[in-house]
């Protein structure tokens, strides 16, 4: 580390809110999986902004379409319609084989409209009397930091000190389908999960459990509102994670990767049955569907239109599951992994996940801990097979 990079980070925590703990390195440049900091110092990134960026730093095709849109039109708010509306919603309703899509600009804010829209389903469809619509919730979930949303959370860091929280949510342990039938009322309207639990730390339910929950909510007339944010999109070498089981939800809950890396651009997408209970005025967004999200998230569906990057999640998931696997017992306590998206359990003796990470940094590898000694990996799934062995070769290093 040389002088200029402390102050920089100095600078950054004399004149934020400490709500975050980022590693010592001050970024500069991304191009494909790699990152460079200010000193010229070049980072395998193996975080890929929480799967944000699974197409990489500063995608060609990606950023040609942000400067067009750049250059033609920005900005018009949902009070007029733009030209890049329509085709950016028929691209991921098709995506999702869904008649209609509402877009959010964050996670937490579709997350948000999914919540609104299955009430309001619940009341106007299925008849649940006002005000008295529940939401069945996982334990370890994570879909985002608004007071409502953490209001469900079971981590005391998320939820402590933010109360008083909303009513209406019941939750029940993850990956467990008695459980979640048991706790299905007259009153429930929907199901929220995550079909892979990623902040929880790559957390994969039993085999059958998303299809036993589909097949609850279809028996029990109860929405299944998928939270995909994190890991959709090709992350787990499909383009949604439901598809491993072969389920589709009643609203898939979109983010991250469907900006591009580029902005911020979410989405609730369903059929007309269910999001055709909103109506002008009951909700909306200033920046949701703007042209230039719009414009970047047609190009991303394109994208992943072709599956080739599904494919490489698969292939190189392949690639990293093994070199994952050889580590069990070197470090290692435990791998977990679907697609390019892995969970490993760091041996405590070694240090806290966040040491590691500070490790890896010190390798040229940028990596995140969640919960302990846990580590996700998520590389951009346009990293090379050579990168990613390189990453690995960097983390069995520290490991031992
Ligand atoms: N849902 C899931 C599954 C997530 O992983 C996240 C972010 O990590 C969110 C929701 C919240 O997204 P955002 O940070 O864009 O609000």
């Amino acid at each position: 580390t040389t002088a200029n990079t402390p102050s920089e980070i100095e600078r950054a925590e004399a004149r934020t809110a400490h709500n975050y703990h980022p590693l010592p390195v001050v970024l500069a440049h991304g191009e494909g999986a790699w990152m460079t900091d200010v000193d010229g110092r070049r980072f395998l990134d193996l975080l890929a902004g929480y799967s944000a960026l699974n197409f990489g730093h500063s995608h060609p095709r990606l950023v040609a379409t942000a400067h067009a849109q750049l250059d033609k039109l920005t900005l018009t708010s949902r009070a007029f319609v733009h030209d890049a509306f329509a085709d950016f919603c028929a691209a991921l309703g098709d995506l999702c084989g869904k008649d209609l899509v509402l877009p959010m600009n964050t996670g937490a804010e579709a997350v948000e409209t999914a919540i609104k829209v299955s009430r309001k389903w619940g009341y106007e469809v299925k008849g649940v009397p006002a005000d008295r619509a529940r939401i069945v919730v996982a334990s370890g979930n994570f879909h985002g930091r608004t007071t409502t949303i953490v209001g469900f959370s079971d981590d005391p860091d998320a939820r402590d000190g933010f109360g008083p929280f909303a009513p209406g949510f019941d939750m029940v342990p993850y990956g467990d389908s008695a459980a979640l039938a048991a706790a299905i009322t007259p009153d429930t309207v929907a199901v929220l999960i995550e079909p892979i639990q990623g902040e929880g730390g790559v957390i994969i339910p039993p085999d059958g459990y998303l299809r036993d929950v589909r097949a609850i909510c279809t028996n029990e007339n109860v929405l299944f509102a998928a939270d995909e944010i994190q890991a959709g999109l090709g992350r787990t070498g499909r383009t949604f994670a439901c598809d491993h089981e072969g389920v589709v939800p009643d609203l898939y809950v979109l983010g991250k990767a469907l900006g591009g890396g580029i902005v911020p651009v979410s989405a609730v997408v369903g059929d007309k049955d269910v999001l055709g209970v909103l109506k002008p005025g009951q909700h909306g967004s200033t920046f949701g569907g703007n042209p230039l999200a719009c414009a970047v998230g047609s190009e991303v569906v394109e994208m992943l239109a072709t599956g080739e990057f599904q494919d490489r999640a698969t292939t190189l998931g392949q690639v990293l599951r093994e070199r994952l696997d050889a580590l069990v017992g070197n470090g290692v306590v435990a791998v977990r992994s679907r697609g390019l998206w892995a969970g490993l359990d760091i041996d405590p003796a070694l240090g806290t996940g966040r040491q590691v990470c500070e490790r890896l940094m010190e390798r040229g590898v940028l990596a995140k801990d969640t919960h302990g000694s846990t580590i996700r990996l998520a590389p951009p799934l346009v990293i090379t097979e050579e990168d990613l062995h390189w990453g690995v070769d960097q983390l069995a290093a520290v490991l031992t």
